[in-house]
């Protein structure tokens, strides 16, 4: 049976540390789809169309990677997609308590579907899109944090 996993996020940008969640969790699955959710709470920096163009930019070469968007729950995504596995990286205890909720959430939703955690190097355990987006609004540099393929 063919291994599918959604990696779902907001990517606004896509970081180093969602690149290395990708590329360990690559050898485990035939295919990753890393999924841009829509969130119409959420007033979004970046359009959907350069965050999906940005990822594409990185996984050129890789055809086990594929970038969607979708909207509503992630369980009913993975239905569509078959997908049986979600991926999720764990930077510090703080992503640990939020995720573990919705990961039980997402299995009484949906029991066939498991999530996967992977811990993120100690190196980049500091990176988020959040604080990458608070230094492009004030002029600063985030080369350092994002694949050198994408260009903001
Ligand atoms: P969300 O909007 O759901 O927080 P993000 O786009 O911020 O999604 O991140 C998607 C996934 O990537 C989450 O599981 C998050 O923990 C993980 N992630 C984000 N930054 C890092 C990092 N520096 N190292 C490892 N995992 C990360």
């Amino acid at each position: 049976m063919t291994k599918i996993a959604i990696f779902p996020g907001s990517f606004s940008p896509f970081s180093i540390g969602h690149q290395s969640i990708i590329d360990r969790a690559l050898p485990m699955f035939d295919k990753i789809i890393i999924a841009i959710g829509i969130n119409s709470d959420k007033n979004q920096y970046f359009s959907i169309e350069e965050r999906i163009q940005w990822i594409e930019d990185v996984y050129i070469n890789n055809p086990k990677i594929n970038v969607k968007f979708y909207e509503g729950l992630t369980v009913d995504f993975c239905s569509k997609e078959k997908a049986k596995y979600i991926l999720r990286g764990l930077r510090d205890s703080h992503d640990f308590k939020f995720e573990k909720n919705i990961a039980q959430m997402n299995k009484e939703l949906n029991n066939t579907i498991e999530t996967i955690f992977l811990i993120a190097p100690a190196e980049i355990s500091h990176i988020s899109s959040t604080i990458i987006r608070d230094i492009i609004k004030n002029g600063g540099d985030v080369s350092k944090f994002i694949p050198k393929q994408i260009k903001i």
